[in-house]
């Protein structure tokens, strides 16, 4: 196989990303292992030329044994399954198992030791290339498995127009699709994300919580009757993003927020780049956390107690 293997690994790495996209690996990391994977066993070309001046057939190196492949991708496999599917050892999976179709696609026209080191059954080829014309590669150019090796290409070219609609969401952080994006997306809206809300027990309380202790900053605060209008900002936050402070004017949900708190399950999330300074703060300023942060696949996270009557999700994304 001359020019197929990258292809083959671009298509096996788009293919694969959204079946493990919740292992904490970035599409682009994890395209770059798959691609290296695909590649790999020619790292012996060097040894071929500049050590063994040419002496051997590079196929009979370890780099090329089917079994070397093989035991890779057990290993990694093993370890991912053992390591809960962290990011490094989704990327040995995706890497040896890459290794190991490279050796698959050498078997098809190039000799492959299928027994080596240990049986010696001799080379293997699913077909051979009559060595007919000079220079060397012309001859698989006009063989029938170059149509193979196209075929990966174009196979490559459409996976890579496809990954688009596999990889939703920024960062190369894939997501599910909903059968609601499915349908031809509605283009050019004009409605743009302002507020969000979390209820509140004490709107006073809460505005000197979220200033003073968390650290958000005032935006507006209307008379409204009993109550107020309250946002506040955060001053690295998205742009004209506000979080609203709503009273609980409305008995049930009192019910609801209580019902929520009980059940352990947060009423809202915040993100931060730097978690552990973030923890450090909080607790500095006496704020209530549960637990330690945990990673959960893609994200670490830790929960607070807002003193409102609310739990917040603290979340870093990434590893
Ligand atoms: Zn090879």
């Amino acid at each position: 196989m001359i020019i197929g293997h990258l292809p083959a690994g671009c298509i096996v790495s788009v293919w694969l990303f959204p079946r493990l996209r919740h292992c904490g690996v970035g599409f682009k990391a994890f395209l770059l292992a798959g691609l290296l994977g695909a590649v790999a066993p020619d790292i012996d070309m060097l040894y071929f030329h500049w050590v063994d001046h040419r002496q051997h057939h590079h196929h009979t190196y370890a780099t090329h044994f089917p079994i070397v492949w093989a035991a890779l991708c057990a290993i990694s496999i093993a370890w991912w399954l053992a390591s809960k599917r962290t990011g490094r050892a989704t990327l040995a999976v995706v890497f040896s198992l890459n290794g190991f179709i490279h050796i698959l696609l050498d078997s098809v026209v190039g000799d492959v030791w299928w027994g080596a080191p240990f049986f010696d059954t001799g080379p293997f080829a699913l077909a051979s290339v009559p060595a007919r014309f000079s220079p060397w590669w012309l001859n698989f150019m006009l063989h029938w498995s170059f149509g193979l090796e196209l075929a990966l290409v174009a196979g490559a070219v459409v996976a890579w127009r496809l990954k688009g609609r596999l990889l939703l969401g920024r960062g190369g952080t894939a997501l599910p699709a909903h059968p609601e994006t499915r349908r031809a997306p509605l283009k050019g809206t004009s409605m743009q994300i302002k507020f969000s809300s979390v209820m509140v027990q004490d709107q006073a309380h809460a505005l000197r919580f979220y200033t003073e202790v968390l650290g958000f900053e005032k935006v507006s605060d209307i008379p409204m009757g009993e109550h107020r209008w309250l946002t506040v900002r955060s001053p690295d936050g998205i742009e004209g993003v506000e979080l609203v402070l709503e009273p609980m004017a409305f008995a049930p949900a009192r019910t609801y927020q209580q019902a929520l708190f009980d059940a352990g399950i947060p009423a809202l999330a915040f993100i931060t780049q730097d978690i552990t300074a973030e923890v450090q703060r909080l607790q500095a300023g006496g704020v209530r956390l549960r637990g330690e942060p945990v990673r959960m696949g893609p994200v670490t996270v830790v929960m607070f107690e807002d003193t409102c009557g609310n739990l917040v999700n603290l979340v870093q994304p990434g590893g």
